[in-house]
């Protein structure tokens, strides 16, 4: 144990000491999956592990044209274990992690490379388990074996879509979050949910529900993840005594991000809102890709933190102080050469990116120091209360040995409520018992043993609550060195450090390596000499030969940079003027349609929000000087004689009144309806009905002019006045009238 300690000790102030550290980028390519086989695509993709060298064909290029070749920190090809990755890249992070730095892994690629697989990968399976559950494992049982530090550990899940912020673990899924930030803790997530997790198992349940609420929300989830970040937290606080027996808190932050995917969105030809979207699908993507380009440009002096959520929440692993390992997924059929290519360059950019990690000691956000505190103060009530409790005890029965009082309170405590109940049981029986007493007496002492049964109770209760508290609290802080004697525990602590040192070899081989090349590509052997011209010349035409080669690769490289670059631009330029075209709209809108008097009063409403990079309006402001001024009152309006005032007291003449107001009585106003009283039917019109409604031999024929109708006068309306002369109205002339002869003949109830 004091070896691990040791090496961890040792291990830090290494880290302690160094200052700016690169981003460390591993490239991963997946295996061809089964529909690739099938479909005969070849793969392009050629990795050197030793050397951490991906090279790229392109088949469409020429044979002689030179491969694209890059050098990362490491990579892992389709033969790669997940296990290998964690315990060879990730490790390290975490470790750090657990001692005080902040620590972000982002996976990077396109969908369907396997950014899922490396960070999550399937849980279930030992073998095939990301780098999040391998983590969980490692950080509680780095705790587990732990002397003498209290740790506590909260995590976080949340999701980045479209530019909003949701809490995988909140309650309210719509919600949307906000950032907010403060000068001494930086930029942070307000309002996110955090969960202590006291073991592996709880921050795997912590990560279930947060996934099943990243499914629950999405109609389409591979579109959904493929299009949204997911960021899961996890805090460690540990504390500890340094060396100078002082009492420290030292917490690591660790990120762990599944990006959204890398391939490029089409932006041509989408308008309005799905312009909108897709704009934003990758703001946050776009934005780390200017983050990086700024970073290591050298020149800039700005960098664009703040132009996307994802930036700015991880604007710490980002040239800041954080330890940062970034995995680029490729997938390694010839059908992604080109998303592959610009994966490879983006991850090739971000290498040169340089952090200053720094151990984050006794930071003013420590939860661990509240609860340490909390946790002391309710020792301290408890220990209070045993101490009352003693001074009773010794007040009912005085005769007890002083010596007792060094024991432990919580024991002595806890027995000494157990026998002031059975004493006071025996008391009741004694008094119940005695025949000598009155019967009031004995009621009142019966009375007085139940107030003071009913105090032990409630003293009881009052401990217990105290004691849970205290359970529970110390519960979730979390301290190692149970079983520190295990066996096994020591063996595979063992097997795990020498591992390690493998792995580390192994790191260091590919760094001498990769060394050797660099040295033997720029050193022009100017010391070397020749034992015969012919040998120099040969020597030197070699050279040449392969510089030419770098040359040409270094020519056909600046090429297709300057292809993607015009590509980007056009693509840039065509976004540009979609929305050039949309604020033209809109500006023609406000210009022609809305009031200038409108329009300045909603820009004087207007103002940016910076901690949510959106325009907000103010709310309105009811204005009580100015314009909407109380009338004057109508007392003091105009002069008035006294003759005045005395008639405006008995009379309503609205002359005498000083108010411009005038008396009007309601008029009733004129009615226009009348009652229904039933249809008056002339005699003739029921003659014909009845006829009508005879069974009939003969034809019938309808004339239906409205001639004839009105002629006759065949139905007359209670309402005479109106309708009739609406009837008139609307009559056609006479002339107009169609002849009866035009309507065909037929059955009817007007026989001709
Ligand atoms: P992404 O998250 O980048 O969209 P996924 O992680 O979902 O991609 O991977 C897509 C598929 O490829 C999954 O079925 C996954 O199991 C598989 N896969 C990815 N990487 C590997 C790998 N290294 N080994 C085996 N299978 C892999
Ligand atoms: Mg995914």
């Amino acid at each position: 144990m004091y070896e691990v300690d040791g090496m961890v000790q040792g291990a830090e102030a290494k880290m302690k000491g160094s200052a700016a550290e690169a981003v460390k980028v591993v490239v991963r390519c997946r295996p061809m999956n089964e529909q690739e086989t099938a479909n005969g695509h070849k793969r392009v993709v050629d990795m050197d592990v030793d050397r951490g060298v991906v090279e790229l064909r392109n088949i469409k290029a020429l044979d002689t044209d030179p491969r694209k070749t890059f050098t990362f920190d490491a990579v892992y090809d389709w033969n790669s274990k997940q296990q290998e990755l964690y315990d060879e890249t990730f490790r390290p992070l975490i470790e750090s992690v657990l001692c005080g730095f902040n620590g972000t892994i982002f996976a990077y690629g396109q969908t369907g490379t396997g950014k899922t697989y490396t960070m999550e990968g399937i849980r279930d399976d030992p073998e095939h388990r990301g780098v999040i559950p391998n983590s969980f494992e490692h950080i509680f049982n780095h705790i587990a074996r732990s002397v003498n530090q209290q740790y506590l550990i909260r995590a976080s899940y949340l999701e980045i879509y479209q530019e909003e912020i949701r809490d995988l673990l909140g309650k309210d899924q719509k919600k949307r979050l906000e950032l907010k930030e403060r000068p001494d803790t930086g930029v942070y997530v307000r309002d996110l949910q955090q969960f202590v997790c006291k073991s592996v198992n709880e921050i795997q349940h912590v990560m279930t529900v947060g996934n099943q609420n990243r499914a629950v929300g999405s109609t389409n989830m591979n579109l959904h993840s493929s299009r949204s970040h997911a960021i899961f937290i996890i805090t460690i606080e540990c504390s500890d005594v340094d060396e100078k027996g002082k009492s420290r808190i030292r917490v690591g932050k660790l990120n762990l991000v599944d990006l959204a995917g890398s391939e490029r969105q089409s932006k041509t030809g989408t308008v309005g809102d799905r312009l909108k979207e897709a704009t934003k699908i990758n703001l946050s993507l776009s934005a780390l890709g200017n983050v990086i380009s700024a970073l290591v440009d050298g020149k800039s002096t700005h960098i664009p933190y703040r132009d996307s959520k994802l930036t700015r929440l991880l604007q710490d692993s980002l040239g800041g102080n954080s330890k940062t390992i970034m995995v680029a997924n490729i997938g390694p059929a010839s059908y992604n050469y080109d998303e592959t290519i610009t994966t490879l360059r983006y991850a090739n950019r971000a290498k040169n990116i340089k952090n200053k990690p720094k151990i984050n000691e006794d930071p003013k956000d420590a939860i661990l120091r509240e609860y340490q505190q909390e946790l002391a103060r309710l020792k301290a009530q408890l220990t209070q209360r045993g101490g009352k409790k003693k001074k009773k005890k010794k007040r009912v029965d005085g005769d007890e040995g002083e010596g007792e009082e060094e024991e432990d309170e919580e024991g002595i405590d806890e027995e000494s409520i157990l026998q002031q109940q059975h004493e006071l049981d025996e008391e009741r029986n004694r008094i119940l018992n005695d025949q000598h007493m009155i019967e009031e007496e004995k009621e009142r002492f019966l009375l007085e043993l139940k107030n003071k049964e009913a105090e032990l109770i409630a003293t009881r209760e009052a401990q217990e609550k105290l004691m849970t508290r205290i359970q529970t609290m110390e519960s979730k802080l979390l301290s190692g060195g149970k079983n520190i004697i295990d066996h096994t525990n020591e063996q595979q602590r063992a097997l795990q450090q020498r591992t390690q040192e493998l792995m580390d070899q192994k790191k260091r081989e590919r760094e001498m390596l990769q060394l050797l090349e660099k040295e033997e590509e720029s050193s022009c052997e100017i010391a070397s000499t020749f034992s015969s011209l012919q040998a120099e010349v040969e020597a030197k035409t070699r050279k040449l030969k392969k510089l030419f080669a770098k040359l040409q690769s270094v020519k056909q490289e600046m090429g297709d940079l300057h292809e993607e670059f015009c590509r980007d631009r056009v693509d840039l330029q065509n976004t540009q003027d979609v929305l050039t075209r949309e604020l033209k709209l809109k500006a023609l809108i406000i210009e022609n349609f809305i009031s200038p008097e409108e329009k300045r009063k909603i820009l004087s409403r207007a103002f940016f929000d910076d901690d949510e990079d959106i325009w907000k309006l103010r709310p309105v402001v009811r204005q009580t000087g100015g314009t909407l001024k109380r009338p004057v009152s109508s007392a003091s309006r105009r002069p008035t004689s006294e003759y005045a005032k005395m008639q405006a007291s008995v009379d309503h003449n609205p002359r005498y009144k000083g108010e411009n107001i005038m008396v009007v009585e309601l008029d009733p106003a004129v009615r226009t309806t009348r009652d229904w009283e039933g249809p008056l039917v002339a005699p003739r019109v029921a003659a014909a009905l009845e006829a009508a409604l005879m069974p009939l031999d003969e034809d019938l024929s309808i004339d239906a002019s409205l001639a004839t109708l009105n002629r006759s006068q065949a139905v007359r309306s209670t309402r005479k006045e109106k309708t009739k002369g609406k009837f008139k109205s609307g009559l056609r002339p006479p002339s107009q009238v169609p002849d009866s002869s035009m309507y065909p003949k037929s059955r009817g109830l007007v026989p001709k």
